[in-house]
């Protein structure tokens, strides 16, 4: 045995790297445990989210978008681009280098916070230890006051499509591809099937997106989505729902796949597929048998409001336990734990984590959809604002797509924020805010809002909510 921390957080990603830095700044002796290697074998801090999630598909997102506008859009704004060239290795490197900046980054706060990073495989046992098995198998075995379990998901495989090296990947893959596919197959029209899907899309690829679910992003206010849809389909982007993938095999470097959907079954054939139903919480071999650490029906570690799980002094958060699988809810979890054990009151509130997918127009949304407010009878009304008749969307040229408020009949409080559009993922911390503060509709109707900005759009669809639209004709419902 060796040192004894006040806390043992198992896994830097969003989730554990922020409660190691929170527990640290309120005083307490702590360790975190990572086992993540970089692309170059070198240890890495920052998890999925840093190394191959939110920070390098954003950086491919925003460089594709950039090859896409020069092309066309650019043209609009009366700027010729002859012949745009694509430095596909030069886009990589730069994804890399910004991955390399951050997980460094996180690395000096841990130095600055005085963490210590115990790199290796992370094992929950008995009595509040925790064993760290290195890459050379040698194990160590420390023990806390209280352990913080922050292990993350990991990509689901399909029977249909096994992963392969290099033709069938899970989105880590997806940000590797060292020529753009001809024909690329994305298996899962969902969050990571749409941004990496538009990556591919823009650089150049025909992209299919195979879906099971017989509506779009049904996680999404469906207005919202049926709007997307058709801007995706405007794109190119080729989105089939209510197909579900039965088979696949590799031939000649192309994968063939099988699917089925309401008129049989077809065939067709690709470059790469990109394999992105979903995540499943990481617990393999986190915990020794003896522990009797409780996972619930879906493999998640079961956990209460407060990321408490079964065991004394335990607790887990992020991706490995239930809600959103995303980073700044599983960061907001960190700094609740630790502030709970540090002695303070804290907690979390998941009526108003937002979502975004970054598309482009970006989709996001916070609080409900109207398809939730009419399952559970709430009475609503419902404000909205088309971005073409925002003078900013115009003036910048990406018209594209809608704000929509929903806010209670009886109170007028802000329920859902739903937006498509482009920046949306900045507007909507607005909403989050006003939905935080619990404002009404007739509040955000009230502040005053920058001309020309997009944001005036959240401000017309909380008039809209009253009747009293000004850039644009009410419609009736
Ligand atoms: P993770 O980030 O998965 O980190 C867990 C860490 O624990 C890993 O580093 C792992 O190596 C380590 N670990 C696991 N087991 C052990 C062990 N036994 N011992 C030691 N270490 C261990 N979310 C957003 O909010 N916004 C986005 O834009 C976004 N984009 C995404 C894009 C892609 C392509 C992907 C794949 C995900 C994206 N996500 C996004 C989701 C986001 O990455 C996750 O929600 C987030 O990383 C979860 O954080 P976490 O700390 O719970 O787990
Ligand atoms: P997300 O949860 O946002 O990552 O999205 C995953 C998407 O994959 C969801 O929309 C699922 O409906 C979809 N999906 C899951 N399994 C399959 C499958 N076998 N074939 C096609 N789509 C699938």
């Amino acid at each position: 045995m060796t040192d004894k921390f006040d806390v043992i957080v198992i896994g830097a990603g969003p989730a554990g790297y922020v409660a190691a830095i929170r527990c640290a700044q309120l005083g307490l002796k702590t360790a975190c445990i990572e086992k993540w290697l970089s692309k170059e074998g070198k240890p890495a801090l920052g998890g999925t989210c840093l190394n191959v999630g939110c920070i390098p598909s954003k950086a491919l997102l925003e460089s594709s978008h950039y090859y896409e506008m020069s092309g066309s859009a650019l043209s609009e704004h009366g700027v010729q681009v002859e012949n745009p060239k694509l430095d596909l290795k030069k886009m990589l490197a730069r994804k890399d280098k910004v991955v390399k900046d951050l997980t460094g980054g996180i690395e000096q706060l841990f130095k600055a916070n005085k963490i210590s990073w115990l790199q290796g495989h992370g094992k929950l046992l008995p009595n509040k230890q925790v064993s760290v098995t290195g890459q050379n198998g040698k194990s160590e075995t420390y023990s806390a006051e209280n352990i913080i379990i922050a292990t993350g998901s990991v990509p689901i495989e399909i029977p249909a499509t096994p992963f392969t090296d290099d033709l069938i990947v899970d989105s880590s893959g997806a940000l590797e591809f060292s020529e753009v596919p001809e024909r690329l197959a994305v298996i899962g029209g969902g969050v990571i099937g749409l941004e990496l899907g538009s990556v591919w899309r823009r650089l150049g690829s025909k992209v299919v997106v195979l879906e099971a679910m017989e509506s779009f992003l049904v996680v999404a206010d469906q207005q919202i989505a049926r709007e997307s849809l058709r801007i995706f389909n405007k794109q190119g982007l080729d989105i089939h729902l209510g197909t579900r993938v039965t088979g696949s095999s590799v031939k000649k470097g192309k994968i063939e796949i099988e699917y089925k959907d309401k008129d049989g079954l077809h065939k067709d054939s690709f470059d790469k597929l990109i394999v992105a139903v979903g995540r499943r919480a990481n617990t393999d071999n986190i915990s020794d048998d003896e522990t009797g650490l409780l996972l619930d029906e879906r493999g998640l570690i079961h956990v209460d409001e407060q990321c408490r799980t079964n065991l004394p002094g335990v607790y887990a958060i992020g991706d490995v336990v239930r809600g959103p699988m995303l980073a700044h809810k599983g960061s907001e979890e960190g700094m609740m734990v630790a502030e709970l054990i540090a002695g303070e009151n804290s907690n979390v509130n998941y009526e108003t984590i937002p979502s975004v997918i970054y598309t482009h127009p970006e989709i996001s949304w916070v609080g409900k959809t109207e398809e939730e407010l009419k399952a559970s009878a709430v009475e609503y009304n419902v404000g909205t604002f088309p971005f073409a008749a925002c003078g900013r969307a115009r003036a910048t040229g990406e018209t594209a797509g809608m704000v929509k408020i929903l806010a209670d009949k009886q109170t007028d409080r802000v329920l859902g924020v739903h937006i498509v559009g482009a920046h949306s993922s900045e507007i909507i911390a607005q909403a989050v805010i006003a939905m935080e503060f619990g404002a009404s509709a007739e509040d955000l109707a009230l502040t005053v809002f920058a001309h020309p900005t997009l944001s005036e759009s959240v401000h017309e669809a909380a008039l809209s909510v009253h009747g009293r639209v000004l850039h644009t004709v009410q419609k009736k419902r």
